[in-house]
């Protein structure tokens, strides 16, 4: 059974199935809104309900008040049609976005290899031979087995590659779907994925010299932004501070090496937090925000900015950048939230502590 969904200020209408969020209906058709954590606790997806019933399925009331619910406000990501409906949203205009369509693909696994000990790269060819377009940056969710959801991965290969997408995945302790990816997914694996999701991409327009910020796994969407950039011929300059704990965890050192040496416009900081004293390491020693702020003299003015990586070193690059004089507007971040972070955003009431 399917319903109409009419967006405004947009004033298109779309399809949406029975069960079907709003959010899902309308990135499937193209159409951006708003959204964060994609499980109603973060209440970024806020939207009015103008016309028609809906279900709020499973928004939370910290999310969501009461009262919120009475004066016709929903959660698009857990919100499902029950007749025809009409939501008024604040779009956003972007002119780097592409707005392509999210479509689910089949595919099989390709090659699995252990990039570092707690991280595997994962190849995976789509079944469909146009293979999946997407903007360097955006991300893909890996549906799971046994009834265990989808979780989201970045895709670490550049867009030029189509056919077989990348990701590197870090193992999370105690964490089912990453659990899965790293102890019982093959080689050989059908394997079905849905994309592209995500405003984490290069705003080229800009046309200014980029500074990336990257943690751990968060290594994953810069990377295939800097191959983009440099097939491209972008020719600003373009720096990459990457943080690990230690050089086991290096992965993709030499790649970067490598395309420093090749390409002018492009230098790369690795950063090692825990590298044992008295190692050959003769890098940079600290956190991603302390290596970045050496190199940059603390001055970041008249770059742009793209942090990815867990939730706490963005937050301290953020804070580095903005001691380092560059504006909000300036900076944009892709955040690896976890099951675990996504509860600690539940509730505003709560303080972290
Ligand atoms: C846009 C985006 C892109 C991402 N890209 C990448 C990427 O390229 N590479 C990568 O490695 N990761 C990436 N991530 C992070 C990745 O999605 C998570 O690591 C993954 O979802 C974890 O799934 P899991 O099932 O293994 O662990 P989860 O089930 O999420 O559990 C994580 C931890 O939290 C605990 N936990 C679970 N539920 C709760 C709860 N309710 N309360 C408290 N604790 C709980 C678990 O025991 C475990 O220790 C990305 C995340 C986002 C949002």
């Amino acid at each position: 059974m399917s319903y109409e969904l009419t967006i405004q200020p947009l004033g298109q209408t779309i399809d949406i199935e029975e069960g079907q969020t709003i959010l899902d209906a309308a990135l499937r058709m193209g159409i951006y809104l708003p959204h964060a954590c994609g499980h109603g606790l973060c209440a970024t997806c806020k939207v009015q309900i103008s016309d028609g019933e809906i279900d709020h399925g499973r928004a939370s009331s910290f999310a969501l008040m009461d009262y919120e619910r009475e004066e016709g406000l929903a959660l698009a990501c857990c919100a499902m049609a029950e007749g025809d409906i009409e939501i008024e949203v604040e779009m956003e205009e972007d002119e780097d976005a592409l707005n392509l369509p999210v479509r689910d693909y089949t595919g099989q696994v390709t090659r699995i290899v252990e990039l570092t000990p707690t991280i595997k790269g994962i190849w995976i060819k789509l079944d469909d031979t146009q293979g999946m377009q997407f903007q360097a940056g955006q991300y893909i969710n890996l549906q799971l087995p046994d009834d265990m959801g989808s979780r989201a991965f970045s895709i670490a290969s550049p867009p030029s590659v189509s056919g077989e997408i990348e990701l590197n995945i870090r193992i999370v302790p105690g964490g089912q779907g990453t659990g899965y990816v790293h102890e019982r997914l093959k080689e050989g694996d059908g394997i079905t994925v849905s994309g592209p999701y995500g405003r984490f991409f290069v705003k080229k327009s800009a046309d200014m010299p980029v500074v990336f910020m990257a943690g751990g796994s968060g290594l994953s969407s810069p990377r295939s932004m800097i191959l983009d950039l440099l097939e491209d011929g972008f020719d600003k300059p373009i720096a990459l501070v990457y943080g690990q704990r230690n050089c086991d965890e290096l992965y993709y050192h030499d790649e970067f090496l490598a395309l420093a040496e090749k390409h002018a416009n492009f230098t790369y900081v690795p950063a090692l937090s825990h590298e044992p004293e008295g190692s050959d390491w003769q890098g940079f020693r600290g956190f991603v925000h302390d290596a970045a702020k050496m190199h940059f003299d603390n001055d970041f003015r008249g770059h742009k900015a793209y942090l990815c990586g867990p939730p706490l070193m963005i937050d301290s690059c953020i804070a580095t950048l903005m001691q380092g004089r560059l504006f909000e507007r300036d900076i944009y971040t892709e955040k690896f939230i976890s099951a675990a972070d996504a509860q600690q955003v539940r509730s505003p009431l709560f303080k972290a502590i």
